[in-house]
């Protein structure tokens, strides 16, 4: 086990961390209640008071809070602290629409930086240790959300951003950088740029990948942790929240731990939004348990997962959800099938020759929805021949039939046809006019 005082929360016994999320939680149901209206009038709403909040088990009594209610109440109908003690604003990076921006005060921060450096601890890095963090700084937190909790583990942070690939090889080669931090899908094009250049991830110190804001499936993390010579970990978190750092992965890989003294998890039913028990798939809810600048109650991430009852071997307490490969706002129905990008991401990397570089085309033709799947195929790996071109195809067509239950259109791409991120991928065109 890795001592460092904050990381030994991670190992709490059930019955402190009880106890503990309660006081936390019963401050910030005051603290809120007395000071954004909008809370107390959906409670009121409700019928529910403050003395009917007794215990954490009585959390499902109170409203839930959205997204579109986070858009509603812009810019700062939500603030719960006074201007002068908020210290921060972030933003998010606006995937789905207009941006939703949280406010952090000092403390805010602190907890933020405090769970990136347990993140970090879990992932084996300590000071001495070099972190080129290739997420993009600015109102996306996921630059500075990474920056200030690895300089307070006393790791050199190299805050190199996204963008300029050349230039962060170069970085990764010359200054013996041990950890990287950044999309998945910008890890893989880093890679093909370091091919080109001629330098071998796997020559170099860099052991360990910190990848999140994505989802990214367990084939991707082979081709990653195969093609660099490290060990790519999960982290979670979004900007509602806090940022990354709300729960990250251990040695283990088997499921990413919530820094629940922090943030207290639910499952919900999306359609009934009744909890549903541990180990059963359903959204996933957040409560800030000790933010001041911006607390949210009860927030519906319209991320899709499951928490796991078993303890993890690693010793932690604090629970595990399995690695969120469903976001909602991706999902797309196609014939009466919800498809994820990720199944489509699973299928296409267990078949050998396809590249980690897809893009899901939906079209609309008389009324019928059409899905084309373009993938990258690797030239060194199939033969250019036509019987080979369909060969593979074939594989592939039969690979995601298997997956989504439904057949879809697949074009075989040569490599670098499909755009590169350098923050987010995005996997899904949607040209379908309604
Ligand atoms: P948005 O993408 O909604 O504009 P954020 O930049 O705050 O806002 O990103 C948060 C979202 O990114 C999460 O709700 C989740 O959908 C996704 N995400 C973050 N980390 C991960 C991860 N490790 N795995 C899968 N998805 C992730
Ligand atoms: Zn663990």
């Amino acid at each position: 086990m890795d001592y460092h005082p904050l990381g030994t929360l991670d190992y709490i016994t059930k019955t402190a961390l009880r106890k503990l999320q309660w006081e936390k939680f019963s401050a910030t149901l005051e603290h809120v209640y007395h000071n954004v209206p909008w809370y107390k009038n959906r409670m009121q709403e409700k019928g529910v008071r403050l003395e009917d909040i007794r215990g954490m088990e009585d959390l499902r009594k109170l409203p839930f809070i959205t997204k579109t209610d986070l858009r509603d109440t812009y810019p700062t109908g939500l603030f719960a602290a006074k201007q002068e003690k908020i210290v921060r604003l972030h933003a998010s990076s606006g995937t789905t629409g207009k941006p939703i921006v949280c406010a952090y005060t000092q403390e805010d921060i602190e907890i933020w930086q405090e769970t990136v450096l347990r993140a970090l601890l879990a992932f084996g890095l300590h000071s001495g240790d070099i972190l080129q963090n290739s997420y993009g700084y600015g109102l996306f937190t996921g630059g500075l959300g990474l920056h200030y909790g690895a300089e307070a583990l006393g790791l050199t942070v190299i805050p190199v951003s996204g963008g300029n690939s050349e230039r962060q090889i170069l970085f990764l080669r010359d200054f013996g950088v041990t950890a990287i931090s950044c999309t998945p899908s910008y890890f893989v094009h880093l890679l093909e740029i370091a091919e080109q250049m001629k330098v071998d991830f796997k020559k170099l110190p860099l052991k360990v990948g910190i990848f999140g804001a994505e989802p990214w499936t367990e084939g991707m993390r082979q081709v990653i942790q195969n093609g660099a010579g490290i060990k790519a970990y999960d982290i979670y978190g979004l900007t509602e929240i806090s940022g990354p750092g709300v729960g990250a992965e251990c040695e283990y890989q088997n499921g990413t731990h919530i820094f629940e003294d922090h943030f207290y998890p639910e499952i919900v039913d999306p359609d009934t939004l009744e909890p549903v028990p541990d180990g059963r798939e359903g959204e996933l809810v957040f409560t800030t348990l000790d933010k001041r600048g911006m607390p949210l109650l009860r927030y519906r991430t319209r991320d899709i997962t499951r928490l796991f009852e078993e303890e993890c071997p690693c010793g932690r307490t604090i629970r595990r959800m399995e690695k969120i490969s469903h976001r909602s706002d991706d999902m797309f129905i196609i014939r009466g099938v919800n498809v994820f990008p990720s199944q489509i991401e699973s299928a296409l990397l267990a078949v050998e020759g396809s590249l980690p570089h897809y893009q899901i085309i939906l079209t609309r033709e008389h009324g019928l929805d059409n899905v084309e799947v373009q993938v990258e195929i690797d030239p060194n790996l199939i033969g250019d021949t036509i019987r080979e071109m369909e060969q593979l195809q074939n594989s592939i067509h039969k690979r995601i039939e298997t997956t989504i239950g439904i057949r879809v259109k697949v074009a075989l791409l040569e490599p670098n046809r499909i755009p590169r991120s350098e923050g987010k991928a995005k996997r899904v065109i949607d040209k379908r006019t309604i």
